[in-house]
């Protein structure tokens, strides 16, 4: 390492940390209103990061560039690739969504007519969800380089076989889930929770698909897919991996990120992997419960499983009140006739 260098960038180190400090501190809750005050921590667990890099990129010129771009490709290109990956994301959704578009509504939705969800997204959801776009796409990038040079990542068709397709996307799948659960729980820790992943939940009821799926804080996308990277260094390990079972595990996975975050009643069972959206929507309505996704006897083993409730006591309420409310009319009705009858005759034995 060229001290040197280092020491020659010490002056623009200390610029990016000072200026840092006073935009978080200072500049920040000036211009975000008191009404959006909860925006600021995550905010600053954005800021914070990305001035690190750029400290990073201060003593040594590769870092940046690396990182965004590993291959060195092409501006173009990497647009290109990017707004590839974004359509792709696009079409998977408008499939899904096509397939379950007759599918039942959730039942805690239909009984509690009173629960609502986010609303409207606010600025700082399109700033998460662009900034995800293109962690999404650097992560494929780096992904790219791994298998391309990890012997344990299968590319010939010669070598397929039932371990390193159907064997090592099941396990894929309970390895990411038991990393997963475990980093989400940490993620709901007192500490911590404010500043990345209570975002994420700002939308109790979830329903926009992607939209909501990827409304995260970058930093919990970085562990969300750090978790996807542990389980396949580590079944690559175990099973060796074929790089179509890849593809298709990614494909799935992402599908099911997007199904999670939508309305319906959507369920997949078999071998232990256990998927249902109405799990990951009770994890929304309580976020001290089910924090694993696809095999839930994690969240067991964690004591944090909480069956689906339908909110058929709201419905029940609802109904009691209607019936009050018509047992009242009825009684009104009732009363306003016996007063209408009694001056008839009062008028009439006036006359008389
Ligand atoms: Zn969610
Ligand atoms: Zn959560």
């Amino acid at each position: 390492m060229d001290i040197s260098n280092n020491i020659k960038n010490i002056p623009a180190t200390c610029i990016i940390l000072a200026s840092t400090m006073i935009i978080t501190n200072y500049i920040l809750p000036i211009y975000i209103p008191p009404k959006q005050k909860h925006h600021i921590k995550p905010i600053k667990a954005l800021i914070w990061p990305i001035a690190m890099l750029l400290t990073l990129q201060s003593s040594n010129v590769n870092t940046l560039p690396y990182l965004f771009n590993p291959f060195q490709l092409k501006l173009h290109i990497w647009v290109g690739l990017y707004i590839m990956k974004a359509i792709g994301l696009g079409i998977l959704e408008s499939i899904v969504l096509c397939f379950i578009r007759n599918t039942k509504k959730l039942k805690y939705r239909e009984n509690n007519k009173r629960a609502k969800g986010l609303e409207a997204l606010q600025i700082i959801d399109y700033l998460f969800l662009f900034a995800n776009s293109f962690v999404e796409t650097i992560f494929v990038h780096h992904l790219c380089v791994f298998v391309l040079n990890d012997k344990y990542i299968i590319k010939s068709m010669d070598e397929m076989n039932i371990i390193n397709t159907f064997l090592s996307f099941y396990l894929l799948f309970l390895a990411d889930d038991f990393f997963y659960a475990i980093s989400h729980r940490f993620m709901h820790w007192g500490p911590i929770y404010p500043w990345i992943h209570k975002h994420h939940h700002r939308q109790p009821l979830p329903e926009r698909g992607y939209l909501d799926a990827g409304n995260e804080h970058p930093l919990e996308q970085l562990i969300g897919l750090g978790c996807v990277f542990l389980a396949i260094r580590l079944i690559s390990y175990v099973t060796t991996i074929h790089i179509v079972s890849m593809f298709i595990y990614f494909n799935i996975y992402a599908l099911l990120a997007i199904l999670n975050h939508t309305p319906y009643d959507v369920k997949f069972y078999g071998f232990g992997f256990e998927y249902s959206v109405a799990a990951h929507e009770m994890h929304h309505r309580n976020p001290k419960s089910n924090y694993a996704q696809y095999f839930m006897y994690w969240d067991v083993l964690m004591g944090t499983y909480k069956p689906y409730d339908d909110g058929a006591r709201y419905n029940k309420k609802s109904n009691n009140n209607n019936n009050n409310n018509k047992m009242m009319e009825k009684m009104n009705n009732i009363k306003k006739k016996k007063t209408r009858s009694s001056s008839t005759k009062s008028n009439q034995s006036k006359k008389k």
